[in-house]
């Protein structure tokens, strides 16, 4: 038996694939402490593992999901984030780890503090990688937008000041690239098979793609005889009433049925009497409902996409952020989906059409479901990690 720390950042979708990886390994007999924030605190103590809360150590800037999202793309806020949460860590987490005696540190690319503590303390390292890999091939293919990488290139003096702040507490720490990039000398996990992951060729063997992470049901899920669309912006920027509103006008009086999530504060009451064919909810249990609906209009979150194809379901293209638009574009170049270039009621209902008239789309989404359950996933990625800890030993 070993024991493992995992590190997360405050993001469902950060969280949501390590989850299964560690009752998995819960399950194999290991145990797991999972150092993260208290939105997040049900989720882990419902795998088995110890949940150890992390809110008070962001004391100056109370981390909320959505900063969570944040964390990686603006790169003076993440500095500034990564050094405050090392520093006020630094103390009690650390010395708490360290007596603690890990086998291995797991912690998600952007929970930045959890490499620098395994740095610190000479303990076999893995970096889960939930959205696609990183190096400048694939920033190419996956066209990151030209000013934020402008915005990062002028704020690096910045933060390599703050980063001075680590290394005067012994974090072997270079400069901002060499903690923030993915880079070819470290264990990576990365929830996506080869052949979706962009340019997988030029990353080193340090690199297992071991697919999506999905959580299984222990239920066989029924398909409807109707026809049916699933919409949702997933559970970040996800406030988009109008939107909905327009998707409501747009299949109303189509025969498909409408399964819509809108995240926690919209105000349901705002839709008002709704269409006999539309299930509007806050918040559904999205695994279940992919293994019912045809097509998906998605903003293109990286868990939605994967677990949407791995279940074969061809996708509407809706990405509200850089990152999504990478993810929709690589789908989109895939034959898997189609854009909604614009959000009227008219162009909303012709797009899905479309997916359901060319079935190209789908022939295309059942592609990458192969190439999602050839790799393995949160087993391949336990398997990973007891063989790093093997090889340690
Ligand atoms: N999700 C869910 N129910 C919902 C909406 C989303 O369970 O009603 C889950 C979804 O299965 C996925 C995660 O929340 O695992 C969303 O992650 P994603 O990367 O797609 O988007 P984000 O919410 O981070 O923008």
């Amino acid at each position: 038996m070993s024991k493992i720390v995992f590190f997360g950042i405050p993001a469902h979708g950060h969280t949501n694939p390590t989850l299964e990886v560690v009752k998995e390994l819960i399950r194999r007999g290991h145990e797991i402490r999972y150092y993260s924030y208290d939105s997040f605190k049900r989720k882990i103590e419902k795998t088995g593992a110890e949940y150890i809360s992390c809110d008070s150590y962001d004391i100056q800037m109370k981390l909320t999901p959505q900063d969570g999202e944040r964390i990686g793309k603006d790169i003076v806020f993440s500095t500034e984030i990564l050094v405050k949460t090392t520093l006020a860590m630094d103390d009690t987490i650390i010395d708490e780890v360290s007596q603690w005696k890990p086998d291995c540190i797991v912690a998600d690319s952007m929970a930045i503090w959890g490499k620098l503590a395994a740095h610190k303390l000479s303990v076999p390292f893995i970096s889960s990688t939930t959205t696609f890999a990183f190096n400048r091939h694939s920033a190419k293919i996956m066209k990151q937008d030209i000013t934020q990488l402008f915005k990062m290139l002028f704020s690096i003096p910045r933060a390599n000041k703050l980063i001075k702040k680590l290394r005067t507490k012994g974090y072997p720490v270079k400069n901002v690239l060499s903690v923030v990039q993915n880079d070819n000398d470290t264990d990576t996990i990365v929830y996506t098979s080869p052949e979706f992951q962009p340019c997988s060729d030029t990353f080193s063997d340090k690199y297992t793609f071991v697919g999506p992470s999905i959580r299984t049901l222990d239920y066989k899920v029924r398909k409807p005889q109707r026809r049916t669309v699933y919409i949702s912006m997933g559970t970040v920027n996800n406030v988009m009433e109008n939107f909905y509103k327009k998707c409501i006008v747009a299949l109303k009086d189509s025969d498909l049925d409408v399964i819509m999530s809108v995240g926690e504060f919209v105000d349901l009451e705002r839709f008002g009497d709704l269409p006999q064919n539309f299930t509007i909810a806050r918040s559904v249990n999205q695994i279940e409902v992919l293994q019912q609906v045809d097509v998906f209009l998605t903003h293109c979150g990286m868990n939605s996409v994967s677990e949407a194809l791995y279940y074969k379901v061809p996708l509407v293209l809706f990405p509200q952020t850089p990152e999504q638009g990478g993810v929709a574009y690589r789908v989109n170049e895939l034959g898997a989906g189609v854009y909604l270039n614009e959000d009227s009621p008219d162009k909303i209902k012709e797009t899905i059409q479309e997916v359901f008239d060319n079935y190209s789309y789908k022939q295309s989404a059942e592609e990458i479901s192969k190439s999602f359950h050839r790799c393995g996933g949160y087993r391949l990625a336990a398997d990973k990690i007891e063989n790093l800890i093997n090889e340690g030993q």
